[in-house]
Formats: C-alpha cells, sequence, structure tokens
C-alpha cells in the first residue's frame, strides 16, 4: 500500500460512459479507469473500484472526491460537484497548458469552450438540443452501417471522396443514409461524410464563440480521427489531441479538488 503523497479522485458521469482520474499531488496522473455505462447505472462506482485498484490503494486514503458531468448530482459520495465546463477547461488546461479553446464533443452534447491563461472557462456555447453534432449523432449511423463508434475514423480514412450527408437532422440523416446504401454508395465513403457533418455542425458552433489558438478537444468524439481532421479544415486550425481527450473532465475534477482541499485544509 502506497502512503505517501495527498489523492484527489475525479468521476465524470457522463450520458454514456463513466470516466475516472486519480491524481497524486495534483500533478501526477496516478490511473484513470472507463465503463461504457453512464448515468443511472453503476459505472460510476465501477470507475472508481477499478482507480483503486490500478493505484493500489484504499477509499481511506482519497483525500478528496469530487464529481462532474451530467450525472453529478447522482454520485453522494462526492465532496463537491462542479460543471463539467469547469472540469474540462481545467483538465484541458493540465495537458495542454496555454490552450485557449476546447471542443468537447460527448455522447449527446457538443461544448466550445473559451479558457483564460489559467485553465479557467471564459466563455461558451453549448449544442445540448440536437443530436447532431454529438456523439449520439455517429452512434446512430454507426448502428446503420454495423460498425461502433470506434471503427468510424479507420473507414473514413480509407475513403476515396467524401459522401456529403446533407440533412442536420439525425432522423432524417439516418434515412438518408440507408439511400446512400441502397443506391450503392460506398461505406467509407460515407462514413468519411457523416464524420464531416458533425465537424461542420460543431464547427459553426465554434464558430459563434470564436477560435482563439491553442485548440484542443475533448470528450469520446476527440478519438475519432475523422472528426478532428474535417473539424481542423473546417476551422482552418490545428486541433491538439491527447490519448486523454475522454478523460479531461475527471482529471479538472481531480485537480479542482485537490485545489479546493488545499485552500480550506
Ligand atoms: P458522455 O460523457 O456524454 O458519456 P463521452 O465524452 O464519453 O460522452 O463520449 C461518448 C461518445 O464518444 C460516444 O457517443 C461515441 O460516439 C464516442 N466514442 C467513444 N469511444 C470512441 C472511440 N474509441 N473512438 C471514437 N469515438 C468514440
Amino acid at each position: 500500500m502506497k502512503d505517501e503523497g495527498m489523492y484527489s479522485l475525479g468521476i465524470d458521469i457522463g450520458s454514456t460512459t463513466s470516466k475516472g482520474a486519480l491524481l497524486a499531488d495534483g500533478n501526477r496522473i496516478v490511473a484513470t479507469a472507463l465503463r461504457n455505462a453512464g448515468i443511472g447505472t453503476d459505472g460510476p462506482e465501477e470507475v472508481v473500484k477499478e482507480l483503486l485498484r490500478a493505484s493500489d490503494l484504499d477509499e481511506g486514503q482519497i483525500g478528496v472526491t469530487v464529481s462532474t458531468g451530467y450525472g453529478r448530482t447522482l454520485y453522494p459520495e462526492a465532496h463537491y460537484r462542479v460543471s463539467e465546463l469547469t472540469c474540462h477547461a481545467l483538465g484541458a488546461h493540465f495537458i495542454f497548458p496555454g490552450i485557449r479553446t476546447l471542443i468537447d464533443i460527448g455522447g449527446q452534447d457538443a461544448k466550445v469552450i473559451s479558457l483564460d491563461g489559467a485553465g479557467r472557462m471564459s466563455n461558451f456555447q453549448m449544442n445540448d438540443k440536437c443530436a447532431a453534432g454529438t456523439g449520439r449523432f455517429l452512434d446512430v449511423m454507426a448502428g446503420i452501417l454495423q460498425l461502433r463508434a470506434g471503427d468510424l475514423a479507420g473507414e473514413a480514412a480509407l475513403a476515396e471522396s467524401i459522401c456529403p450527408i446533407s440533412s442536420t437532422c439525425t432522423v432524417f440523416a439516418e434515412s438518408e443514409v440507408i439511400s446512400h446504401l441502397a443506391q450503392g454508395v460506398n461505406r467509407k465513403d460515407l462514413v468519411a461524410g457523416i464524420c464531416e457533418s458533425v465537424a461542420t455542425r460543431t464547427g459553426s458552433l465554434a464558430k459563434r464563440v470564436g477560435v482563439t489558438p491553442p485548440l484542443a478537444m475533448s470528450g469520446g468524439v476527440a478519438l475519432n480521427e475523422g472528426v478532428r481532421g474535417a473539424l481542423s479544415r473546417y476551422l482552418g486550425v490545428e486541433i491538439l489531441f491527447s490519448p486523454l481527450a475522454q478523460f479531461f473532465g475527471g482529471l479538472g475534477a481531480a485537480l479542482y479538488g485537490y485545489q479546493t482541499y488545499n485552500k480550506e485544509n
């Protein structure tokens, strides 16, 4: 058992997944964990168990726990509950110090966050009204094409041309994709069009906020290189990427916990 350091735990309870991060002394990532089970499941408890197992710590050694995400109020063990905007900004700044814009695309919404030089959110725009431009759109389209969300980027990379999806509504886009399939359009070209549709939708949200580089992406959709590439082309700006992108909310929550604990003790 380890006994050195102050440990803070961040748990990000999303619409489709639960993610957690464990930090030592607010500066070292000890463990991260993810379960494909979000709000209303035992995903958060499983993530915490996994973090403790991976770090060889027991619950009593965690100094502070912070929950964030859409389901943050549903984790009673948390000492603090903090908005995902604040946490994603903090987590992104931890990985990419000096970052000024963050685009977070999760399972059911998309957010564009402006940051000040210290990693605090200064402005944001959100699309939480419509599945288009979110992971939900990608998940529905992947389902029609008998793919998983994680397969989309690989498929899009092999496209010979991009088949544009003209419907912005997910339900209509679903029919459009089925009709393209019936006409014999190549699946790879369709996937490239699907990735581009999400990028264009979120890119126009970003233009409304204003994009100041350096720019990074967070959330599960950041793992999709097809969306990242299309968004970068649409905005004409390089997008920083970390394999930890889906953990920025949890990381930020752990960081918030560390900073608050230090202020109050
Ligand atoms: P939430 O916090 O709302 O649960 P996440 O930020 O965890 O959402 O993102 C979930 C979305 O990320 C899914 O809807 C899916 O489209 C996408 N996703 C998850 N894993 C991958 C992956 N390995 N590659 C590409 N996309 C992914």
